[in-house]
C-alpha cells in the first residue's frame, strides 16, 4: 500500500474540528467553556503539563531501557525531579477541579476496589470492565 501523504493531510483536515483549525472558533470555544464554569486556562495548563512532564519522566526510563543509560543515583534523582514537575501540574488540575488531592486518591481507591473486589489484580477484570468503569 502506497500512502499519498497529501491526500492523508486532506483527510485529516476534513475530520478535524473548527476549534482545532480556526483561531476565532478556538477562542470562542475557550470563552464558551469559561462561561460554563470550567477553569479552562488551568485545566489546559494541567493537561498539557502533566503529559509533557510525564514524557520527560518516560524519556529517562527510555534511555535506561533502550539506550544503555545506567540505573544510578543521578537518574533516580532526575526521575524524582520530573515526578515533582508532574505533581506541580497535578496540583494545577486539583485546583481547576476544586478537589483535594486526598479526595482524588480516595476516589481512585474506591474505583479500583470495585473493579477488583478480591483486593488483587486480575487480568480478566482489567480487560472486561463495567460500562461505567473508566
Ligand atoms: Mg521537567
Amino acid at each position: 500500500m502506497t500512502i499519498n501523504f497529501n491526500r492523508y493531510e486532506e483527510f485529516v483536515a476534513a475530520v478535524t474540528s473548527e476549534c482545532s483549525t480556526n483561531f476565532v472558533d478556538f477562542a470562542d470555544r475557550i470563552g464558551d467553556l469559561d462561561r460554563q464554569g470550567a477553569n479552562i486556562e488551568r485545566l489546559l495548563t494541567a493537561g498539557v503539563g502533566i503529559n509533557a512532564e510525564g514524557g520527560e519522566f518516560l524519556e529517562i526510563i527510555k534511555k535506561m531501557v533502550f539506550q544503555g543509560k545506567p540505573w544510578n543515583e543521578d537518574n533516580r534523582e532526575h526521575l524524582i525531579i520530573e515526578l515533582g514537575d508532574v505533581m506541580w501540574y497535578v496540583a494545577q488540575a486539583t485546583m481547576a477541579l476544586d478537589i483535594s488531592f486526598d479526595e482524588v486518591i480516595e476516589r481512585n481507591v474506591k474505583k479500583l476496589e470495585k473493579r477488583y473486589p478480591g483486593g488483587s489484580f486480575e487480568i480478566n477484570r482489567s480487560e472486561v470492565r463495567a460500562a461505567n468503569d473508566r
